[in-house]
């Protein structure tokens, strides 16, 4: 099978500040790979240079075959394949539910709108918030907005989805309703990659967790390794800390 994603020996500098460090990595197709890692440590960068919202100083990154860090590649066709879901939604505050939802693929695929409404409510369902298709956006809580905004990246149809630590801003009441939604994902055979502090979700959804430190993978296991006899002593104190 062919690789979903493959990365190798990535590198970021901002300025001086080299941010990732030589980082390769394979995901399959239906991974999850969960990463794990002190602020600072350059998991939001690596994440977003996958779908080029960065540029990689050096190194290439190849995403369903395709190497998107050539400078000619078609960035566009390789985002529409890569949903992404960040901590602070980034919802069209002004705009319904459903409108959020449905604006890219009536953009960019050129949907219907009765076509994409039936497809809206299908997502929606997924999420658990099928009352909410004309709801306003201020109206929901923000584990309900990070749903929408998991529905909004479901809805160009991704096979990779990346989530940066979509449960960190929400309330602690909310975080649980999202983690599920993820979990269904998983579970449906999305490949995904996931920044969180979330070890629960880490031990019991992922396929392999990476510890990220200091821009560079310093330890990959599955979750039992990770968790129950993690071997580098920067990895034994972030998890004394974090658990
Ligand atoms: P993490 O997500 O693990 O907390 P980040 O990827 O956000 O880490 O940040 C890693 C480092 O990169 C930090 O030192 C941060 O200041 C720097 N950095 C991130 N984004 C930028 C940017 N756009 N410009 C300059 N420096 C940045
Ligand atoms: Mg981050």
């Amino acid at each position: 099978m062919t690789d979903k994603v493959q990365v190798t020996h990535l590198n970021k500098d901002f300025g001086d500040n080299h941010v990732i460090r030589d980082v390769s990595l394979t995901v399959k197709p239906n991974e999850v790979v969960v990463i794990i890692g002190p602020s600072g440590s350059g998991k939001s960068t690596f994440l977003r240079t996958l779908n080029r919202l960065e540029d990689p100083t050096s190194g290439s990154i190849v995403i369903d075959g395709i190497d998107i860090s050539q400078p000619n590649a078609n960035i566009n066709q390789v985002r529409e394949n890569i949903g992404m879901v960040f901590q602070h939604f980034n919802l069209f505050n002004n705009l319904s539910v459903a409108q959020n939802i449905m604006l890219a693929p009536q953009e960019i695929k050129h949907l219907a709108t009765d076509e994409a409404a039936s497809e809206t409510k299908r997502l929606l369902k997924i999420v658990g918030l099928e009352e909410k298709f004309n709801a306003t956006v201020q109206s929901l809580s923000g584990g309900q907005q990070q749903r929408v905004a998991i529905a909004r990246a479901l809805a160009m149809n991704p096979d990779i989805m990346l989530f940066d630590e979509p449960t960190s801003a929400l309330d602690p009441e909310m975080v649980g309703d999202v983690l599920q939604v993820m979990k269904k994902l998983a579970q449906q055979g999305m490949t995904m990659i996931v920044v969180t502090h979330e070890m629960g979700f880490a031990k019991e959804v992922a396929d392999r967790v990476l510890f990220f430190d200091d821009g560079q993978i310093l330890e990959e296991g599955t979750p039992t390794a990770i968790f129950d006899h993690p071997q580098n002593p920067r990895l034994q104190e972030f998890l004394n800390k974090v658990l």
